[in-house]
């Protein structure tokens, strides 16, 4: 039976032949250098002791520290996160983020435990990290992912501080922290806001919105999301804000519908005091959380768990386009059913590598010590004034009190945060669709995804003279 791993490396090798590298260099770019495995105890609020089980896969060592999120899930297995290590290497080298790729596991339903007890789970894991040379601002950077947040980067930061002390980039050993742990203002939305801006970029170009039967823009599109964690709310509140209408919401106990629309906040307050989706005001249940994927929308947005489009449904998803929040949503058999029906797939690769981007800008913050914004603001700020005043003596017109707060402000560590992100995402596509354009028999952006991913880390190991 394939696993993820094995079908992330059947993309791969889908790509390869887009390439003319030698087969020794494909086969060191898509193996995964290094998994460590390992047990630990914690004693439970009960006072048993059970023993957990986690990973830390690093794919790719081209470029240095290697980076990927921790995932807490029951079902996390070696294979699942060596395949999401390895989207990690191609996500960062299509957006142009210099990490290798890397990711974490230990599985366990956060939900079964206590708070207390999943600080102890988290800073043991760290403290195993430490010890084996898995994680460093400069080795290995951790950041969340399913099941973990925030919080749990925090309790990572201050374990490695503990662990290693006097080390002064130490902040940067994680990333996704809170802001006043040495976060960045703009990484809890990052994700879901790149996911906003692929979204935006691919709905303006006509040539890819008529075979769609799609007007330009985002104005009206009906958009169905699945799971409403830290990607899919994000996701769908920019992309409402933006325009769309969210038709259907969909989480583990089940989905809500309605044509008029939904908001993604509504839906969460009411989910946080019901304990579940169902049962919102206005709209409809449906019991089968599946069935909402095959609803008839204009974009899907997976935001849950990897294998949700199988050869099983994928002939019965009726969206126009699939915006792939989640990391490997959709599997090899599903791919070509989606090419066959004209379904333009957004890859995750690509559309879910604003974290990540982020993350970046990140440990950059943390390495310089010092806020984005915080030595170019003023002086911004007054070049604005002079400008606005320039104006104002040409045209003789006045600004109002209130236009020259908002035209001369200088901008804050939030507003670059988010440009950075913007331009990096608007590059990033423009230079899918232009691989896709070069190639002709390439059939759709996951694979020129791939290619691109390929031609970068192949050329950073040839610049290391290691191959020809
Ligand atoms: P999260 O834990 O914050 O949210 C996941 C949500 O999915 C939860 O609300 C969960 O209840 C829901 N869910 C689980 N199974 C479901 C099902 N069968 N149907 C519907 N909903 C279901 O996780 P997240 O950080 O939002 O990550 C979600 C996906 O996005 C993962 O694949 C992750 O690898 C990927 N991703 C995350 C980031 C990031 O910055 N967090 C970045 C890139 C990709």
């Amino acid at each position: 039976m394939s696993n993820f791993f094995d079908e992330v490396n059947r993309t791969f090798d889908e790509a390869a032949k887009f390439t003319e590298y030698p087969q020794g260099l494909l086969d060191q770019i898509r193996c995964c250098n290094g998994v460590y495995r390992f047990d630990f105890p914690i004693r439970r609020a009960d006072g048993t002791i059970e023993v957990i089980h986690a990973w830390r896969a690093e794919h790719s060592h081209h470029k240095m520290p290697v980076k990927g999120g921790i995932r807490y899930s029951p079902e996390v297995y070696e294979e699942e996160v060596m395949a999401l290590a390895a989207l990690m290497t191609y996500k960062c080298a299509i957006v142009d983020v210099p990490f290798g790729g890397a990711k974490g596991g230990i599985r366990i339903e956060p939900k079964d435990y206590t708070v207390d007890e999943l600080e102890r789970i988290t800073r043991r894991y760290t403290h195993e990290l430490v010890k084996k040379g898995f994680i460093g601002p400069g080795i290995d950077v951790p950041a969340p992912d399913y099941g973990t947040g925030e919080r749990e980067m925090a309790w990572i930061a201050d374990t490695y501080q503990a662990l290693v002390p006097g080390h002064l980039d130490a902040m940067g050993c994680v990333t996704g922290k809170p802001v006043t742990q040495g976060g960045v203002r703009g990484r809890r939305e990052a994700t879901g806001r790149g996911l906003f801006f692929a979204l935006r970029e691919a709905c303006a170009h006509p040539d890819l919105m008529a075979p769609l039967g799609l007007a330009t823009g985002l104005d009206g599109k009906r958009v169905i999301v699945q799971g409403l964690g830290n990607v899919g709310y994000h996701a769908a509140k920019f992309c409402r804000e933006g325009g769309a209408v969210l038709v259907a919401i969909a989480e583990r106990e089940g989905a809500i519908v309605s044509a008029k629309g939904l908001h993604e906040d509504e839906v969460f307050q009411h989910r946080k005091t019901t304990g579940s989706i169902l049962d919102f005001p206005g709209a409809a249940n449906l019991r089968d959380t599946a069935a909402a994927l095959e609803l008839e929308c204009d974009v899907l947005l997976p935001a849950a768990l990897e294998g949700v489009f199988t050869a099983e449904n994928a002939p019965r998803i009726q969206a126009k386009i699939i915006l792939e929040g989640a990391n490997g949503p959709t599997t090899p058999e599903a791919d070509p059913i989606f090419r066959q029906k004209g379904i333009l797939v957004i890859p995750d690769i690509y559309c879910n590598a604003g974290g990540v981007t982020v993350s970046y800008f990140e440990w950059l913050k943390n390495l310089s010590h010092v806020r984005y914004g915080r030595m170019s603001k003023r002086h911004e700020q007054a070049n604005e004034l002079q400008m606005l005043r320039a104006i104002e003596s040409a045209t003789g017109k006045r600004f109002t009190d209130a236009e020259r707060a908002e035209l001369a402000r200088g901008p804050d560590e939030v507003d670059l945060v988010n440009s950075g992100l913007e331009e990096t995402m608007i590059t990033a596509f423009h230079a899918l669709l232009e691989t896709k354009r070069s190639h002709p028999g390439i059939p759709d952006l996951r694979i020129a995804a791939f290619v691109n991913a390929i031609h970068k880390v192949a050329r950073s190991y040839m610049e290391l003279g290691i191959f020809p």
